[in-house]
């Protein structure tokens, strides 16, 4: 039985392979994360959902007995990917510890209801990485299916979101969707996966910061004895002495609850803030209400509400000036377009 209070540490750190590849492979990485002292619990792909096929696909059921050996020879908990009822049973006959839903199934309620079906009546931590799509209602239904299966401890893996035109990360991390996640289940730990969301060793460290800093509990990264040579995902995992390293590297910042008291200096600056957002908010409403004015002057003189020339004109100057300021373009053309199609709304509705 894995207790609630490990679930609750922070950081919660599971690391291990992608994928289970030879009993030697899982126990000399299993030994030499150990031996790193920041591992909570080894991870292993068992059954690997490949995108396409051809790929190796994981060893099966076998491999669940070097994950038990993992666990009463090493002392370490184990955690595996589970994709339907099938998995689920053939995991707890193995006394696996934690199971985790992975990217590709949480996007498929079919799936999390196979799986939600199976653990009815079993206590077993259950973490839920985000859908391969960006899309929070998946995220939150499999998340739902879950609780009303009865299981208490559950636990959230962001591993990033794909998309076709993305270079830059192997799986875009939307840091948006995860935090509007994060707010939402505020009591569930909250990993990061970087090794999925960045796809090759050298953005690890710098994801892993990133989420860090934006709070979360943890980390699941793949670890594997000898990287060049795995099996599935060789690019993205690390050596066991690498891991220690990146850890190592991080800056762990405390959360609020952990300090236990908010810093004046803190709570002054978000009053500040406070009144800047209140101002900001006033400054919008009179804006709203030129823009039904002018809503109706155009009806009065059967204008389009939408002048597109005009629009560019005054967005690139507010782009010059808002650079000026330190803000980025990018920034400053996202909340500008969102005032003006809410001054267009307004102006719809006045028109018409
Ligand atoms: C994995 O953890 O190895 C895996 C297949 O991840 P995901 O479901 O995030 O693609
Ligand atoms: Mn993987």
């Amino acid at each position: 039985m894995v207790e609630k209070a490990l679930l609750q540490k922070r950081p919660f750190i599971i690391a291990g392979p992608c994928s289970a590849e030879t009993e030697e492979q899982v126990l000399a990485t299993a030994q030499a994360l150990k031996d790193t002292g920041q591992v909570d619990v080894l991870r292993a792909g068992i059954w690997k959902p490949r995108t396409r096929p051809g790929h190796f696909e994981g060893v099966g059921e076998v491999g669940l007995k070097w994950m038990q050996r993992v666990k009463n020879e090493l002392g370490l908990l184990v955690a595996i990917e589970v994709a339907n009822a099938k998995q689920v049973e053939a995991a707890l006959k193995h006394d696996i510890d934690i199971v985790w839903i992975g990217a590709r199934s949480s996007a498929n309620p079919i799936s999390v209801q196979e799986i939600a079906d199976s653990l009815k009546g079993i206590s077993i931590p259950v973490f839920i990485k985000n859908p391969v799509n960006p899309d929070l209602q998946l995220w939150i239904g499999a998340v739902e299916r879950i609780e009303k299966a009865g299981i208490e401890n559950i636990g959230l893996i962001h591993r990033g979101f794909s998309s076709y035109e993305n270079m830059e990360f192997r799986n875009k991390p939307t840091w948006q969707l995860a935090i509007d996640m994060k707010s939402r289940f505020p009591n569930y730990p909250f990993l990061v996966d970087p090794s999925h969301i960045c796809g090759k060793r050298e953005l690890l460290k710098g994801v892993t910061q990133n989420a860090i800093d934006l709070d979360y509990d943890g980390v699941m990264i793949e670890s594997h004895i000898h990287p060049d040579e795995a099996w599935s995902d060789a690019q993205q995992q690390i050596t066991p002495h690498d891991f220690q390293e990146l850890l190592n590297n991080i800056i762990w910042r405390k959360s609020e609850q952990e300090i236990g008291k908010v810093e004046e200096d803190l709570l002054r600056f978000r009053r500040v803030i406070e009144e800047l957002d209140k101002e900001a908010l006033s400054f919008l409403g009179q804006r709203m209400e030129i823009a039904n004015a002018i809503g109706k002057l155009k009806k009065e003189k059967q204008l389009t509400i939408l002048q597109t020339n005009r629009w560019q004109e005054v967005l690139d100057n507010l782009i010059v000036i808002g650079e000026g300021l330190g803000l980025s373009k990018a920034f400053i053309q996202q909340y500008f377009n969102a005032i003006h199609m809410e001054s267009i709304r307004h102006q719809d509705k006045i028109m018409n």
